[in-house]
């Protein structure tokens, strides 16, 4: 059996592939042309958000069999295509949960305590204690919006810093919602009862521009709002009016609705706002688990 790896994955999951006997050939992110060549004999292919697997790639695969995006996206693997030829899809949706909710808190830590910006002004020689006033988590609320991978491991946190943490989820999971001291509420208390807001649902119809002009006006004045989702859960331009207005009091991003951020970006012009270029997933831990995941499905699949 042959599998192409086609982008860098960690060394563990390299050895899962290896150690089933399988033969491995590596080029990191090859073009279309390239790609075609590649997958004559091939019965696996693992990508990550690179390469495309296009329908003529998958046309000039015959013995393909499996194809495994280390990571959660599939938008980089014709679907259709792959379904046509019963070719299997496989990827690894929880292997960076709980790095997305870690760094859902390194944002809220920078914001709530004015690290970045006091990082900013120290290194041009402003000694701005004054202007660092910060707020404690403990004792605040904190509404998780969708609950489900993610927003779990950020209640999970959040409890463990004493937070009260308001729940909503269409579907909820009451279960889980106990085990993590929190309670389940309308889109609206959340809003309006909420110190922090933090979004962890998926980008569907339902959730573009979820948080617009009107709910961005329910929020706290004093409320931190951190987006470490998908960009368009939030309307750019009703957050920049918000932050600008002071309806609520700042921001932490990792999402945009384009990536990458625009240089001079009207969100780049605010110091309550503090924004990384998303690197929700950009831990060894989390490269490691999508890895292997993916790895160990396409040894699943090709054994029987
Ligand atoms: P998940 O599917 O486990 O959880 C999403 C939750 O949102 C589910 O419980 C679902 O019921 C809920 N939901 C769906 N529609 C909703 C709505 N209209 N209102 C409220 N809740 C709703 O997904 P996850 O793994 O927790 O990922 C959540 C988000 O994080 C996704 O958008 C994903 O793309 C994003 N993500 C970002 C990064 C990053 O690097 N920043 C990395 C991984 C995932």
């Amino acid at each position: 059996m042959k599998v192409l790896v086609a982008a860098p994955i960690h060394e563990k999951a390299m050895e899962v592939l290896t150690k089933a006997g399988f033969e491995v050939i590596y080029e990191e992110y090859p073009d279309e042309e390239r790609l075609i060549q590649l997958v004559k004999d091939v019965d696996a292919i693992i990508v990550r958000s690179k390469p495309k697997v296009t329908r003529r790639v998958i046309e000039s695969a015959p013995k393909l069999k499996v194809i495994g995006r280390a990571g959660v996206g599939l938008d980089n693997i014709d679907l259709e295509a792959a379904k046509e030829r019963g070719i299997k899809v496989v990827n690894s949706p929880g292997a960076s949960s709980r790095s997305v909710a870690e760094l859902v808190f390194g944002l809220l830590f920078a914001v709530a305590r004015k690290i970045a910006f006091a990082d900013r002004k120290m290194r041009e020689g402003i000694w701005a204690k004054k202007q660092c006033m910060g707020i404690e988590l403990e004792g605040k609320t904190i509404g998780i919006v969708g609950f489900g991978r993610i927003g779990y491991q950020v209640a999970k946190i959040a409890n463990a810093f004493g937070m009260k943490v308001l729940l909503y989820d269409p579907y909820p999971n009451e279960e889980r919602a106990k085990e993590v001291g929190g309670k389940f509420a309308d889109l609206e208390t959340l809003l309006r009862e909420s110190d922090v807001v933090t979004l962890h649902v998926p980008l569907v119809e339902a959730t573009y521009h979820m948080i617009n002009e009107e709910r961005l006006k329910l929020m706290k004045k004093t409320a931190i709002l951190i987006n470490a989702a998908r960009g368009a859960v939030v309307d750019t331009n009703a957050l920049v009016k918000a932050l600008q207005e002071g309806w609520i009091s700042g921001a932490g991003l990792d999402v945009y609705e384009e990536e990458p951020l625009p240089k001079d970006h009207p969100l780049t012009k605010f110091d309550n706002v503090v924004l990384t270029p998303h690197i929700g997933a950009s831990t060894v831990e989390a490269q490691m688990r999508a890895g292997v995941q993916v790895a160990e499905q396409i040894v699943e699949i090709l054994k029987g």
